[in-house]
């Protein structure tokens, strides 16, 4: 095959892809010490300490990085930016992460799974609201969270 007889579809050419340095930090939840009893090991292992989440922010502000919303994110996409997300609508989130976010002066996104708001270990209707008020972006992480893989994860 020549150089020139490669099967490329230009549709799908990196060039096509906008050039950007950013990085995205997927967290679940954050605990204060331990992660919640109960918590199969498949979740928790998504999950980080209050010391560990503030580490990782003084660590990345240290190096220069701006931490901004995916919102922001979208309306430039060309800043050598952090994106932090958390996902799910976990309650440690809400009560051990954001507050270290506002003492960093940081905003984040939360995404939130509408069937776990007010479960155990899971965000509710007024933490969410608090979230808002407090200029955290609020988005959605699905309505039940239905595993779309084929591959069955046993409970
Ligand atoms: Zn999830």
């Amino acid at each position: 095959m020549s150089a020139g007889n490669r099967n490329v579809n230009p549709e799908r050419s990196v060039e096509r892809i906008p050039h950007t340095k950013s990085i995205w930090l997927i967290y679940h939840d954050v605990y204060q010490v331990e992660p919640l009893s109960g918590v199969p090991r498949y979740a928790a292992m998504y999950h980080v300490s209050k010391n560990n989440f503030t580490q990782h922010l003084s660590t990345i502000l240290s190096l220069g990085r701006h931490i901004i919303t995916v919102s922001e994110f979208l309306q430039d996409k060309t800043k050598d930016s952090v994106i932090l997300t958390f996902d799910d609508g976990w309650k440690g989130a809400f009560e051990i992460a954001l507050p270290i976010l506002q003492k960093f002066g940081l905003k984040a996104t939360f995404f939130i799974t509408r069937d776990f708001v007010g479960r155990a270990g899971f965000c509710d209707h007024e933490l969410i609201l608090q979230a808002a008020q407090a200029g955290m972006e609020i988005g959605v992480h699905g309505t039940t969270h239905r595993m779309l893989s084929p591959v069955r994860v046993r409970r």
